[in-house]
């Protein structure tokens, strides 16, 4: 009996020994390694590395807006994602790799031992690919990407530390890049990085220090060409940055949290310069504002806009929003019905980029878009290429069955005028025309005190007959 209530109490001390060692090197919910045992075997590895020679490779992989997940559908959704990811990049690598899950959306992947040198990356891509597949969580259906770092011992670091973090520092150089994809690591991001977090703190007293703009650029109504509307494009100047491009501050500031600052300096400086432009004209020119994904997540988004034009007295249909296909794919609950709201007081709604995306033309079917703005990667060729010209067509077929109003984007030269007005394009934008200009240079124009040549603001048949 003595000896069996020993025996007894070694198997209980080693399942607690077990348990409590389980406890702190695998993740609870995915049963994955977590990121204490991933750098212990990292470190063997590396130690091993000392005497004899081998591959290495740390792969950092964070899922993309994974937050959207859980904000808007709730915690055990996003449980079952991660435990859903996990399975899937689990499934993907050897024996002798290993996939943690490292906290939150994050895994970090160790891969050794293998052969050939792309083995690192066509794995990193097999994760990318996985995630192809929706994810299935309470009988919907969910789109997710995932952004990954790569880095390579011994040319990225030989010590786990400095792995990891040259790994992660290319993770956030692929979310910058636009996310769904790999980054292998390079010595310049550590600077790409860092410009990243300058720009974040420049950007969040750049208003206060008056360093942002509205500049707007005219829409031209092909057939006459006249100015009919203008698209209003933030601009900002930093006295030791420069010009930074809206391209790139624009999504640093929606991951800041500037987003709606930014919005509402906009709709200040178009509800003061709108009405001056309306008196002058007697075609009512209207002004397309860009609005980003995140602020639909502001249910009242419609009702506030409305409220601002109303007292700026500009009827609703003198303003249109611009939105890309990140704004359907976000996941945005209330989207449909904010775009709904807008149309019903006759705010246009504009799909811009249109032809980038993957789904565009499914989007067409299911939202109430007024104008469609075809991208400039397809006007450029249009002058020369003749597929590029057949496309721009049946865009144009579509959208005028569908009674859309076609803007091509990005018109730089004569010869895409032409074709363009040649098969039906109602509406131009681009440099041939005009960049964005300030509010004062619209209003001249408007006053008839200058026109560039290729476009009249003012209703003169004379100065239309010129422009030809
Ligand atoms: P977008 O809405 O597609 O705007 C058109 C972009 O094409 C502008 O770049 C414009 O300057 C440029 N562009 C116009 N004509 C031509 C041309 O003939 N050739 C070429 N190569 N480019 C031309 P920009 O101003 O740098 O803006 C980039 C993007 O930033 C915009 O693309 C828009 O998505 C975003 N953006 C700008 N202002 C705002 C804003 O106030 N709010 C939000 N959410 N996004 C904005
Ligand atoms: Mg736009
Ligand atoms: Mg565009």
């Amino acid at each position: 009996i003595l000896c069996k209530g020993y025996l007894q109490d070694i198997t209980s001390r080693k399942l607690a020994e077990d348990n409590l060692y389980r406890q702190a090197h695998y993740d609870q919910l995915t049963n994955l390694p977590n990121w204490i045992l991933l750098t212990e075997r990292l470190e063997q590895a590396l130690s091993r590395f000392k005497s004899e020679s081998g591959r290495l490779a740390v792969l950092v992989l964070d899922l993309d807006h994974f937050k959207r997940v859980n904000e808007s559908l709730g915690h055990d959704v996003g449980d079952q994602v991660l435990i859903d990811a996990a399975r899937r990049l689990d499934r993907l690598v050897g024996d002798r790799d290993t996939v943690a899950r490292s906290g939150g959306d994050e895994f970090l992947v160790l891969l050794e031992g293998f052969e050939g040198s792309d083995y690192p990356e066509a794995i990193a891509h097999r994760m990318i690919e996985a995630f192809r597949e929706p994810f299935q969580a309470e009988r919907r259906e969910l789109v997710l990407t995932a952004s990954i770092g790569l880095a390579t011992f011994p040319v990225d670091g030989t010590e786990a530390r400095d792995l990891i973090r040259n790994a992660d520092t290319a993770m956030y150089r692929a979310k910058a890049l636009g996310r769904d994809g790999c980054m292998a690591f390079d010595q310049s991001m550590v600077e790409a990085v860092s410009r990243q977090l300058r720009l974040e703190e420049a950007l969040r007293g750049a208003l206060d220090r008056g360093e942002i703009t509205v500049k707007y650029q005219p829409v031209i109504r092909l057939p006459d060409h006249r100015m009919i509307g203008v698209e209003a494009l933030m601009r900002w100047h930093h006295p030791h940055l420069g010009e930074v491009s809206p391209a790139e501050f624009i999504p640093l500031a929606e991951q800041i949290g500037l987003i709606d600052a930014l919005f509402d300096f906009m709709t200040d400086c178009v509800t003061q310069d709108l009405p001056k432009w309306r008196s002058l004209s007697r075609l009512p020119l209207t002004v397309s504002i860009n609005v980003s994904p995140r602020q639909f997540r502001n249910q009242r988004f419609a009702h506030d806009l409305i409220q601002i034009l109303k007292q700026a007295k500009l009827p609703p249909s003198s303003v249109k929003i611009e939105i890309t296909e990140g704004v359907l794919l976000s996941g945005i609950e209330c989207v449909p019905d904010i775009l709904r709201e807008l149309l019903d007081h006759g705010v246009g709604i504009s799909m811009d980029d249109f032809g980038t995306g993957y789904s565009s033309l499914s989007y067409l079917r299911d939202y109430p878009f007024t104008t469609v703005k075809i991208d400039q990667r397809f006007i450029r060729d249009v002058g020369d290429d003749p597929r590029a010209l057949q496309l721009v067509e049946s865009i144009l077929g579509m959208c005028d069955a569908l009674n859309i109003d076609v803007v091509a984007e990005g018109v730089e030269t004569k010869e895409q005028v032409d074709a363009l007005i040649k098969h039906g394009c109602g509406f131009g934008q681009g440099f041939l025309f005009s960049p964005a200009v300030s509010a004062d240079t619209i209003e001249d124009w408007l006053q008839g005190e200058a026109t560039n040549g290729q476009f009249t603001a003012i209703d003169d048949a004379e100065l239309l007959q010129q422009a030809d």
